[in-house]
């Protein structure tokens, strides 16, 4: 494509490594509130509760208009359901961001005394578990809800239950830090006992699959508000002096944001813009990217300019790695792009491949898989046609040891080493390296098979 060379001359910030000292300063200034981004993914069982839990937490915090809530109520209250109030509000608020023309769908934020948080693929849709896994590859950080009613935790997490699977799918994509909420607590008249049955097993399963960090718990009920926003009043405050939810939120550890590491853009969705050129909203990766930049696109191939920069509907010179922000392009045909592309620096570009090894987790399959599965991989947002090509070693679920090189099948619930080939070529990244792009996840038929990261790109 053509350069538009009147935009290389703007004033910016060199991207090479040695001018850069400067950024972290740049960086901290730009958050004129200084509260740290965190992106979160909310997990757990259909029906635990999740869009309810999410609706009440962002009115209690004052992110939606009381009229709004009023309507809700008394809809809700109409047919007879006053407890959807909630997760309607979930829905609107998902609605009216799609009419919103430059950010994400899907995105909702709040805030917490610290940080800034950005909530993935708010679950009230009904095909949740292809947006939850889409989440769960951008997440810092996730919550799994469960919910304490008798037999509903039982079923969510015993086989077929989908609380275990989404933990080793959080796992498996490298998403460390998680709390769990033990939601809906007022089904059980707010049972202290019920609360640690919960703990309990969770603690011993959390553990097995391999969660390192302690893992915070929360008893709360997303119906009643109880443990929320606000401490508990009721008989919950008889026992529980912990943290609320909103806390428990505020308290996660901020992960590194990798600026100084080469620039990689992923494109989540791509739009008409008001002016000339189109515009594409993603997340910055690593590194960073200014007004005026010339950038690549693979694997594509092309070359573009950087023509607007916006973030939260609002120009900015620069975007730093953690950010999700739109980019106006010029100087490139609109077909050329595609969702799941990657934009990075002329100079460092991300490697494109057709084949790759993983580390993966086979998730709770009623086939083993063989040599040769043509499946589907996700990997950010990129959707693409690919086969097993090789099961290069099964390993140890928790030590990692190999316990069969060459298996000619996979179990459910196995951990092993896998190459797989894509259709056509893709970027990739070794999970080492940029975890971000490193993370993929296999599916066959509309459900996961496998989640891992990449540790060899051939
Ligand atoms: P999701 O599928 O996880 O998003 O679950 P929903 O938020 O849609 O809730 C599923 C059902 O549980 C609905 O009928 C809710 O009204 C109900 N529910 C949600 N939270 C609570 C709670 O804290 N207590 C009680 N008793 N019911 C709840």
């Amino acid at each position: 494509g053509h350069v538009t060379p009147e935009l290389d001359c703007k004033v910016k910030f060199n991207a090479s490594n040695e001018e850069k000292v400067d950024v972290g300063a740049i960086y901290k200034s730009k958050r004129g509130d200084n509260k740290e981004q965190l992106y979160l993914v909310v997990v757990g069982h259909v029906d635990a509760g999740k869009s309810t839990l999410l609706g009440r937490l962002l009115c209690d915090l004052g992110q939606v208009p009381q009229r709004l809530i009023h309507k809700y109520q008394q809809e809700s209250k109409k047919i007879g359901k006053q407890s959807f109030a909630y997760a309607w509000v979930l829905d609107e608020t998902g609605e009216e961001r799609e009419r919103g023309i430059t950010m994400d769908i899907g995105h909702s934020k709040f805030e917490t005394d610290t940080k800034s948080i950005t909530l993935l693929d708010a679950p009230g849709h009904k095909d949740f578990i292809p947006n939850m896994i889409s989440g769960a590859t951008q997440a810092d950080v996730a919550l799994l809800v469960v919910d304490a009613t008798r037999g509903e935790f039982e079923t969510g997490f015993d086989s077929g239950g989908q609380t275990r699977e989404h933990a080793l799918l959080l796992r498996s994509l490298g998403v460390s830090q998680l709390a769990v909420v033990v939601n809906k607590l007022d089904t059980v008249n707010w049972s202290k006992d019920r609360f640690n049955e919960i703990v309990d097993k969770m603690s011993v399963f959390l553990k097995q699959a391999g969660f390192k960090d302690t893992i915070t718990f929360v008893p709360c009920s997303g119906l009643s508000g109880e443990n929320i926003v606000t401490k508990p009043k009721e008989q919950l405050s008889n026992w529980y002096t912990g943290p609320t939810l909103v806390n428990v939120i505020d308290n996660f550890k901020c992960p590194e944001r990798p600026i100084s590491k080469p620039f990689r853009f992923s494109i989540n969705d791509i739009f008409k813009g008001t002016g000339s050129g189109f515009c594409v909203s993603g997340h910055v990766e690593t590194g960073m990217v200014s007004l005026g930049d010339k950038v690549l696109i693979l694997p594509q191939n092309e070359i573009a300019v950087v023509k607007g920069l916006q973030s939260d509907e609002i120009s900015t010179a620069n975007a730093f790695a953690g950010d999700h922000v739109a980019l106006t392009l010029a100087g490139i045909e609109q077909q050329n792009v595609g969702i799941g592309d990657i934009i990075c620096n002329p100079q460092n570009p991300v490697p494109v491949t057709t084949c790759f090894q993983a580390h993966v987790v086979i998730f709770a399959i009623a086939k083993p898989i063989t040599k040769g599965l043509p499946v589907v991989m996700h990997q950010q947002s990129l959707v693409q046609p690919a086969v097993i090509t090789k099961l290069i070693a099964q390993l140890h679920r928790s030590t990692g040891d190999v316990i069969k090189k060459k298996p000619r099948c996979l179990p459910k619930n196995s951990s092993a080493i896998i190459e797989v080939a894509t259709q056509t070529p893709v970027c990739m990244e070794l999970y080492k390296d940029i975890k971000q792009l490193g993370r993929v996840m296999l599916r066959l038929e509309g459900t996961t098979i496998a989640a891992g990261l990449i540790t060899k790109i051939l």
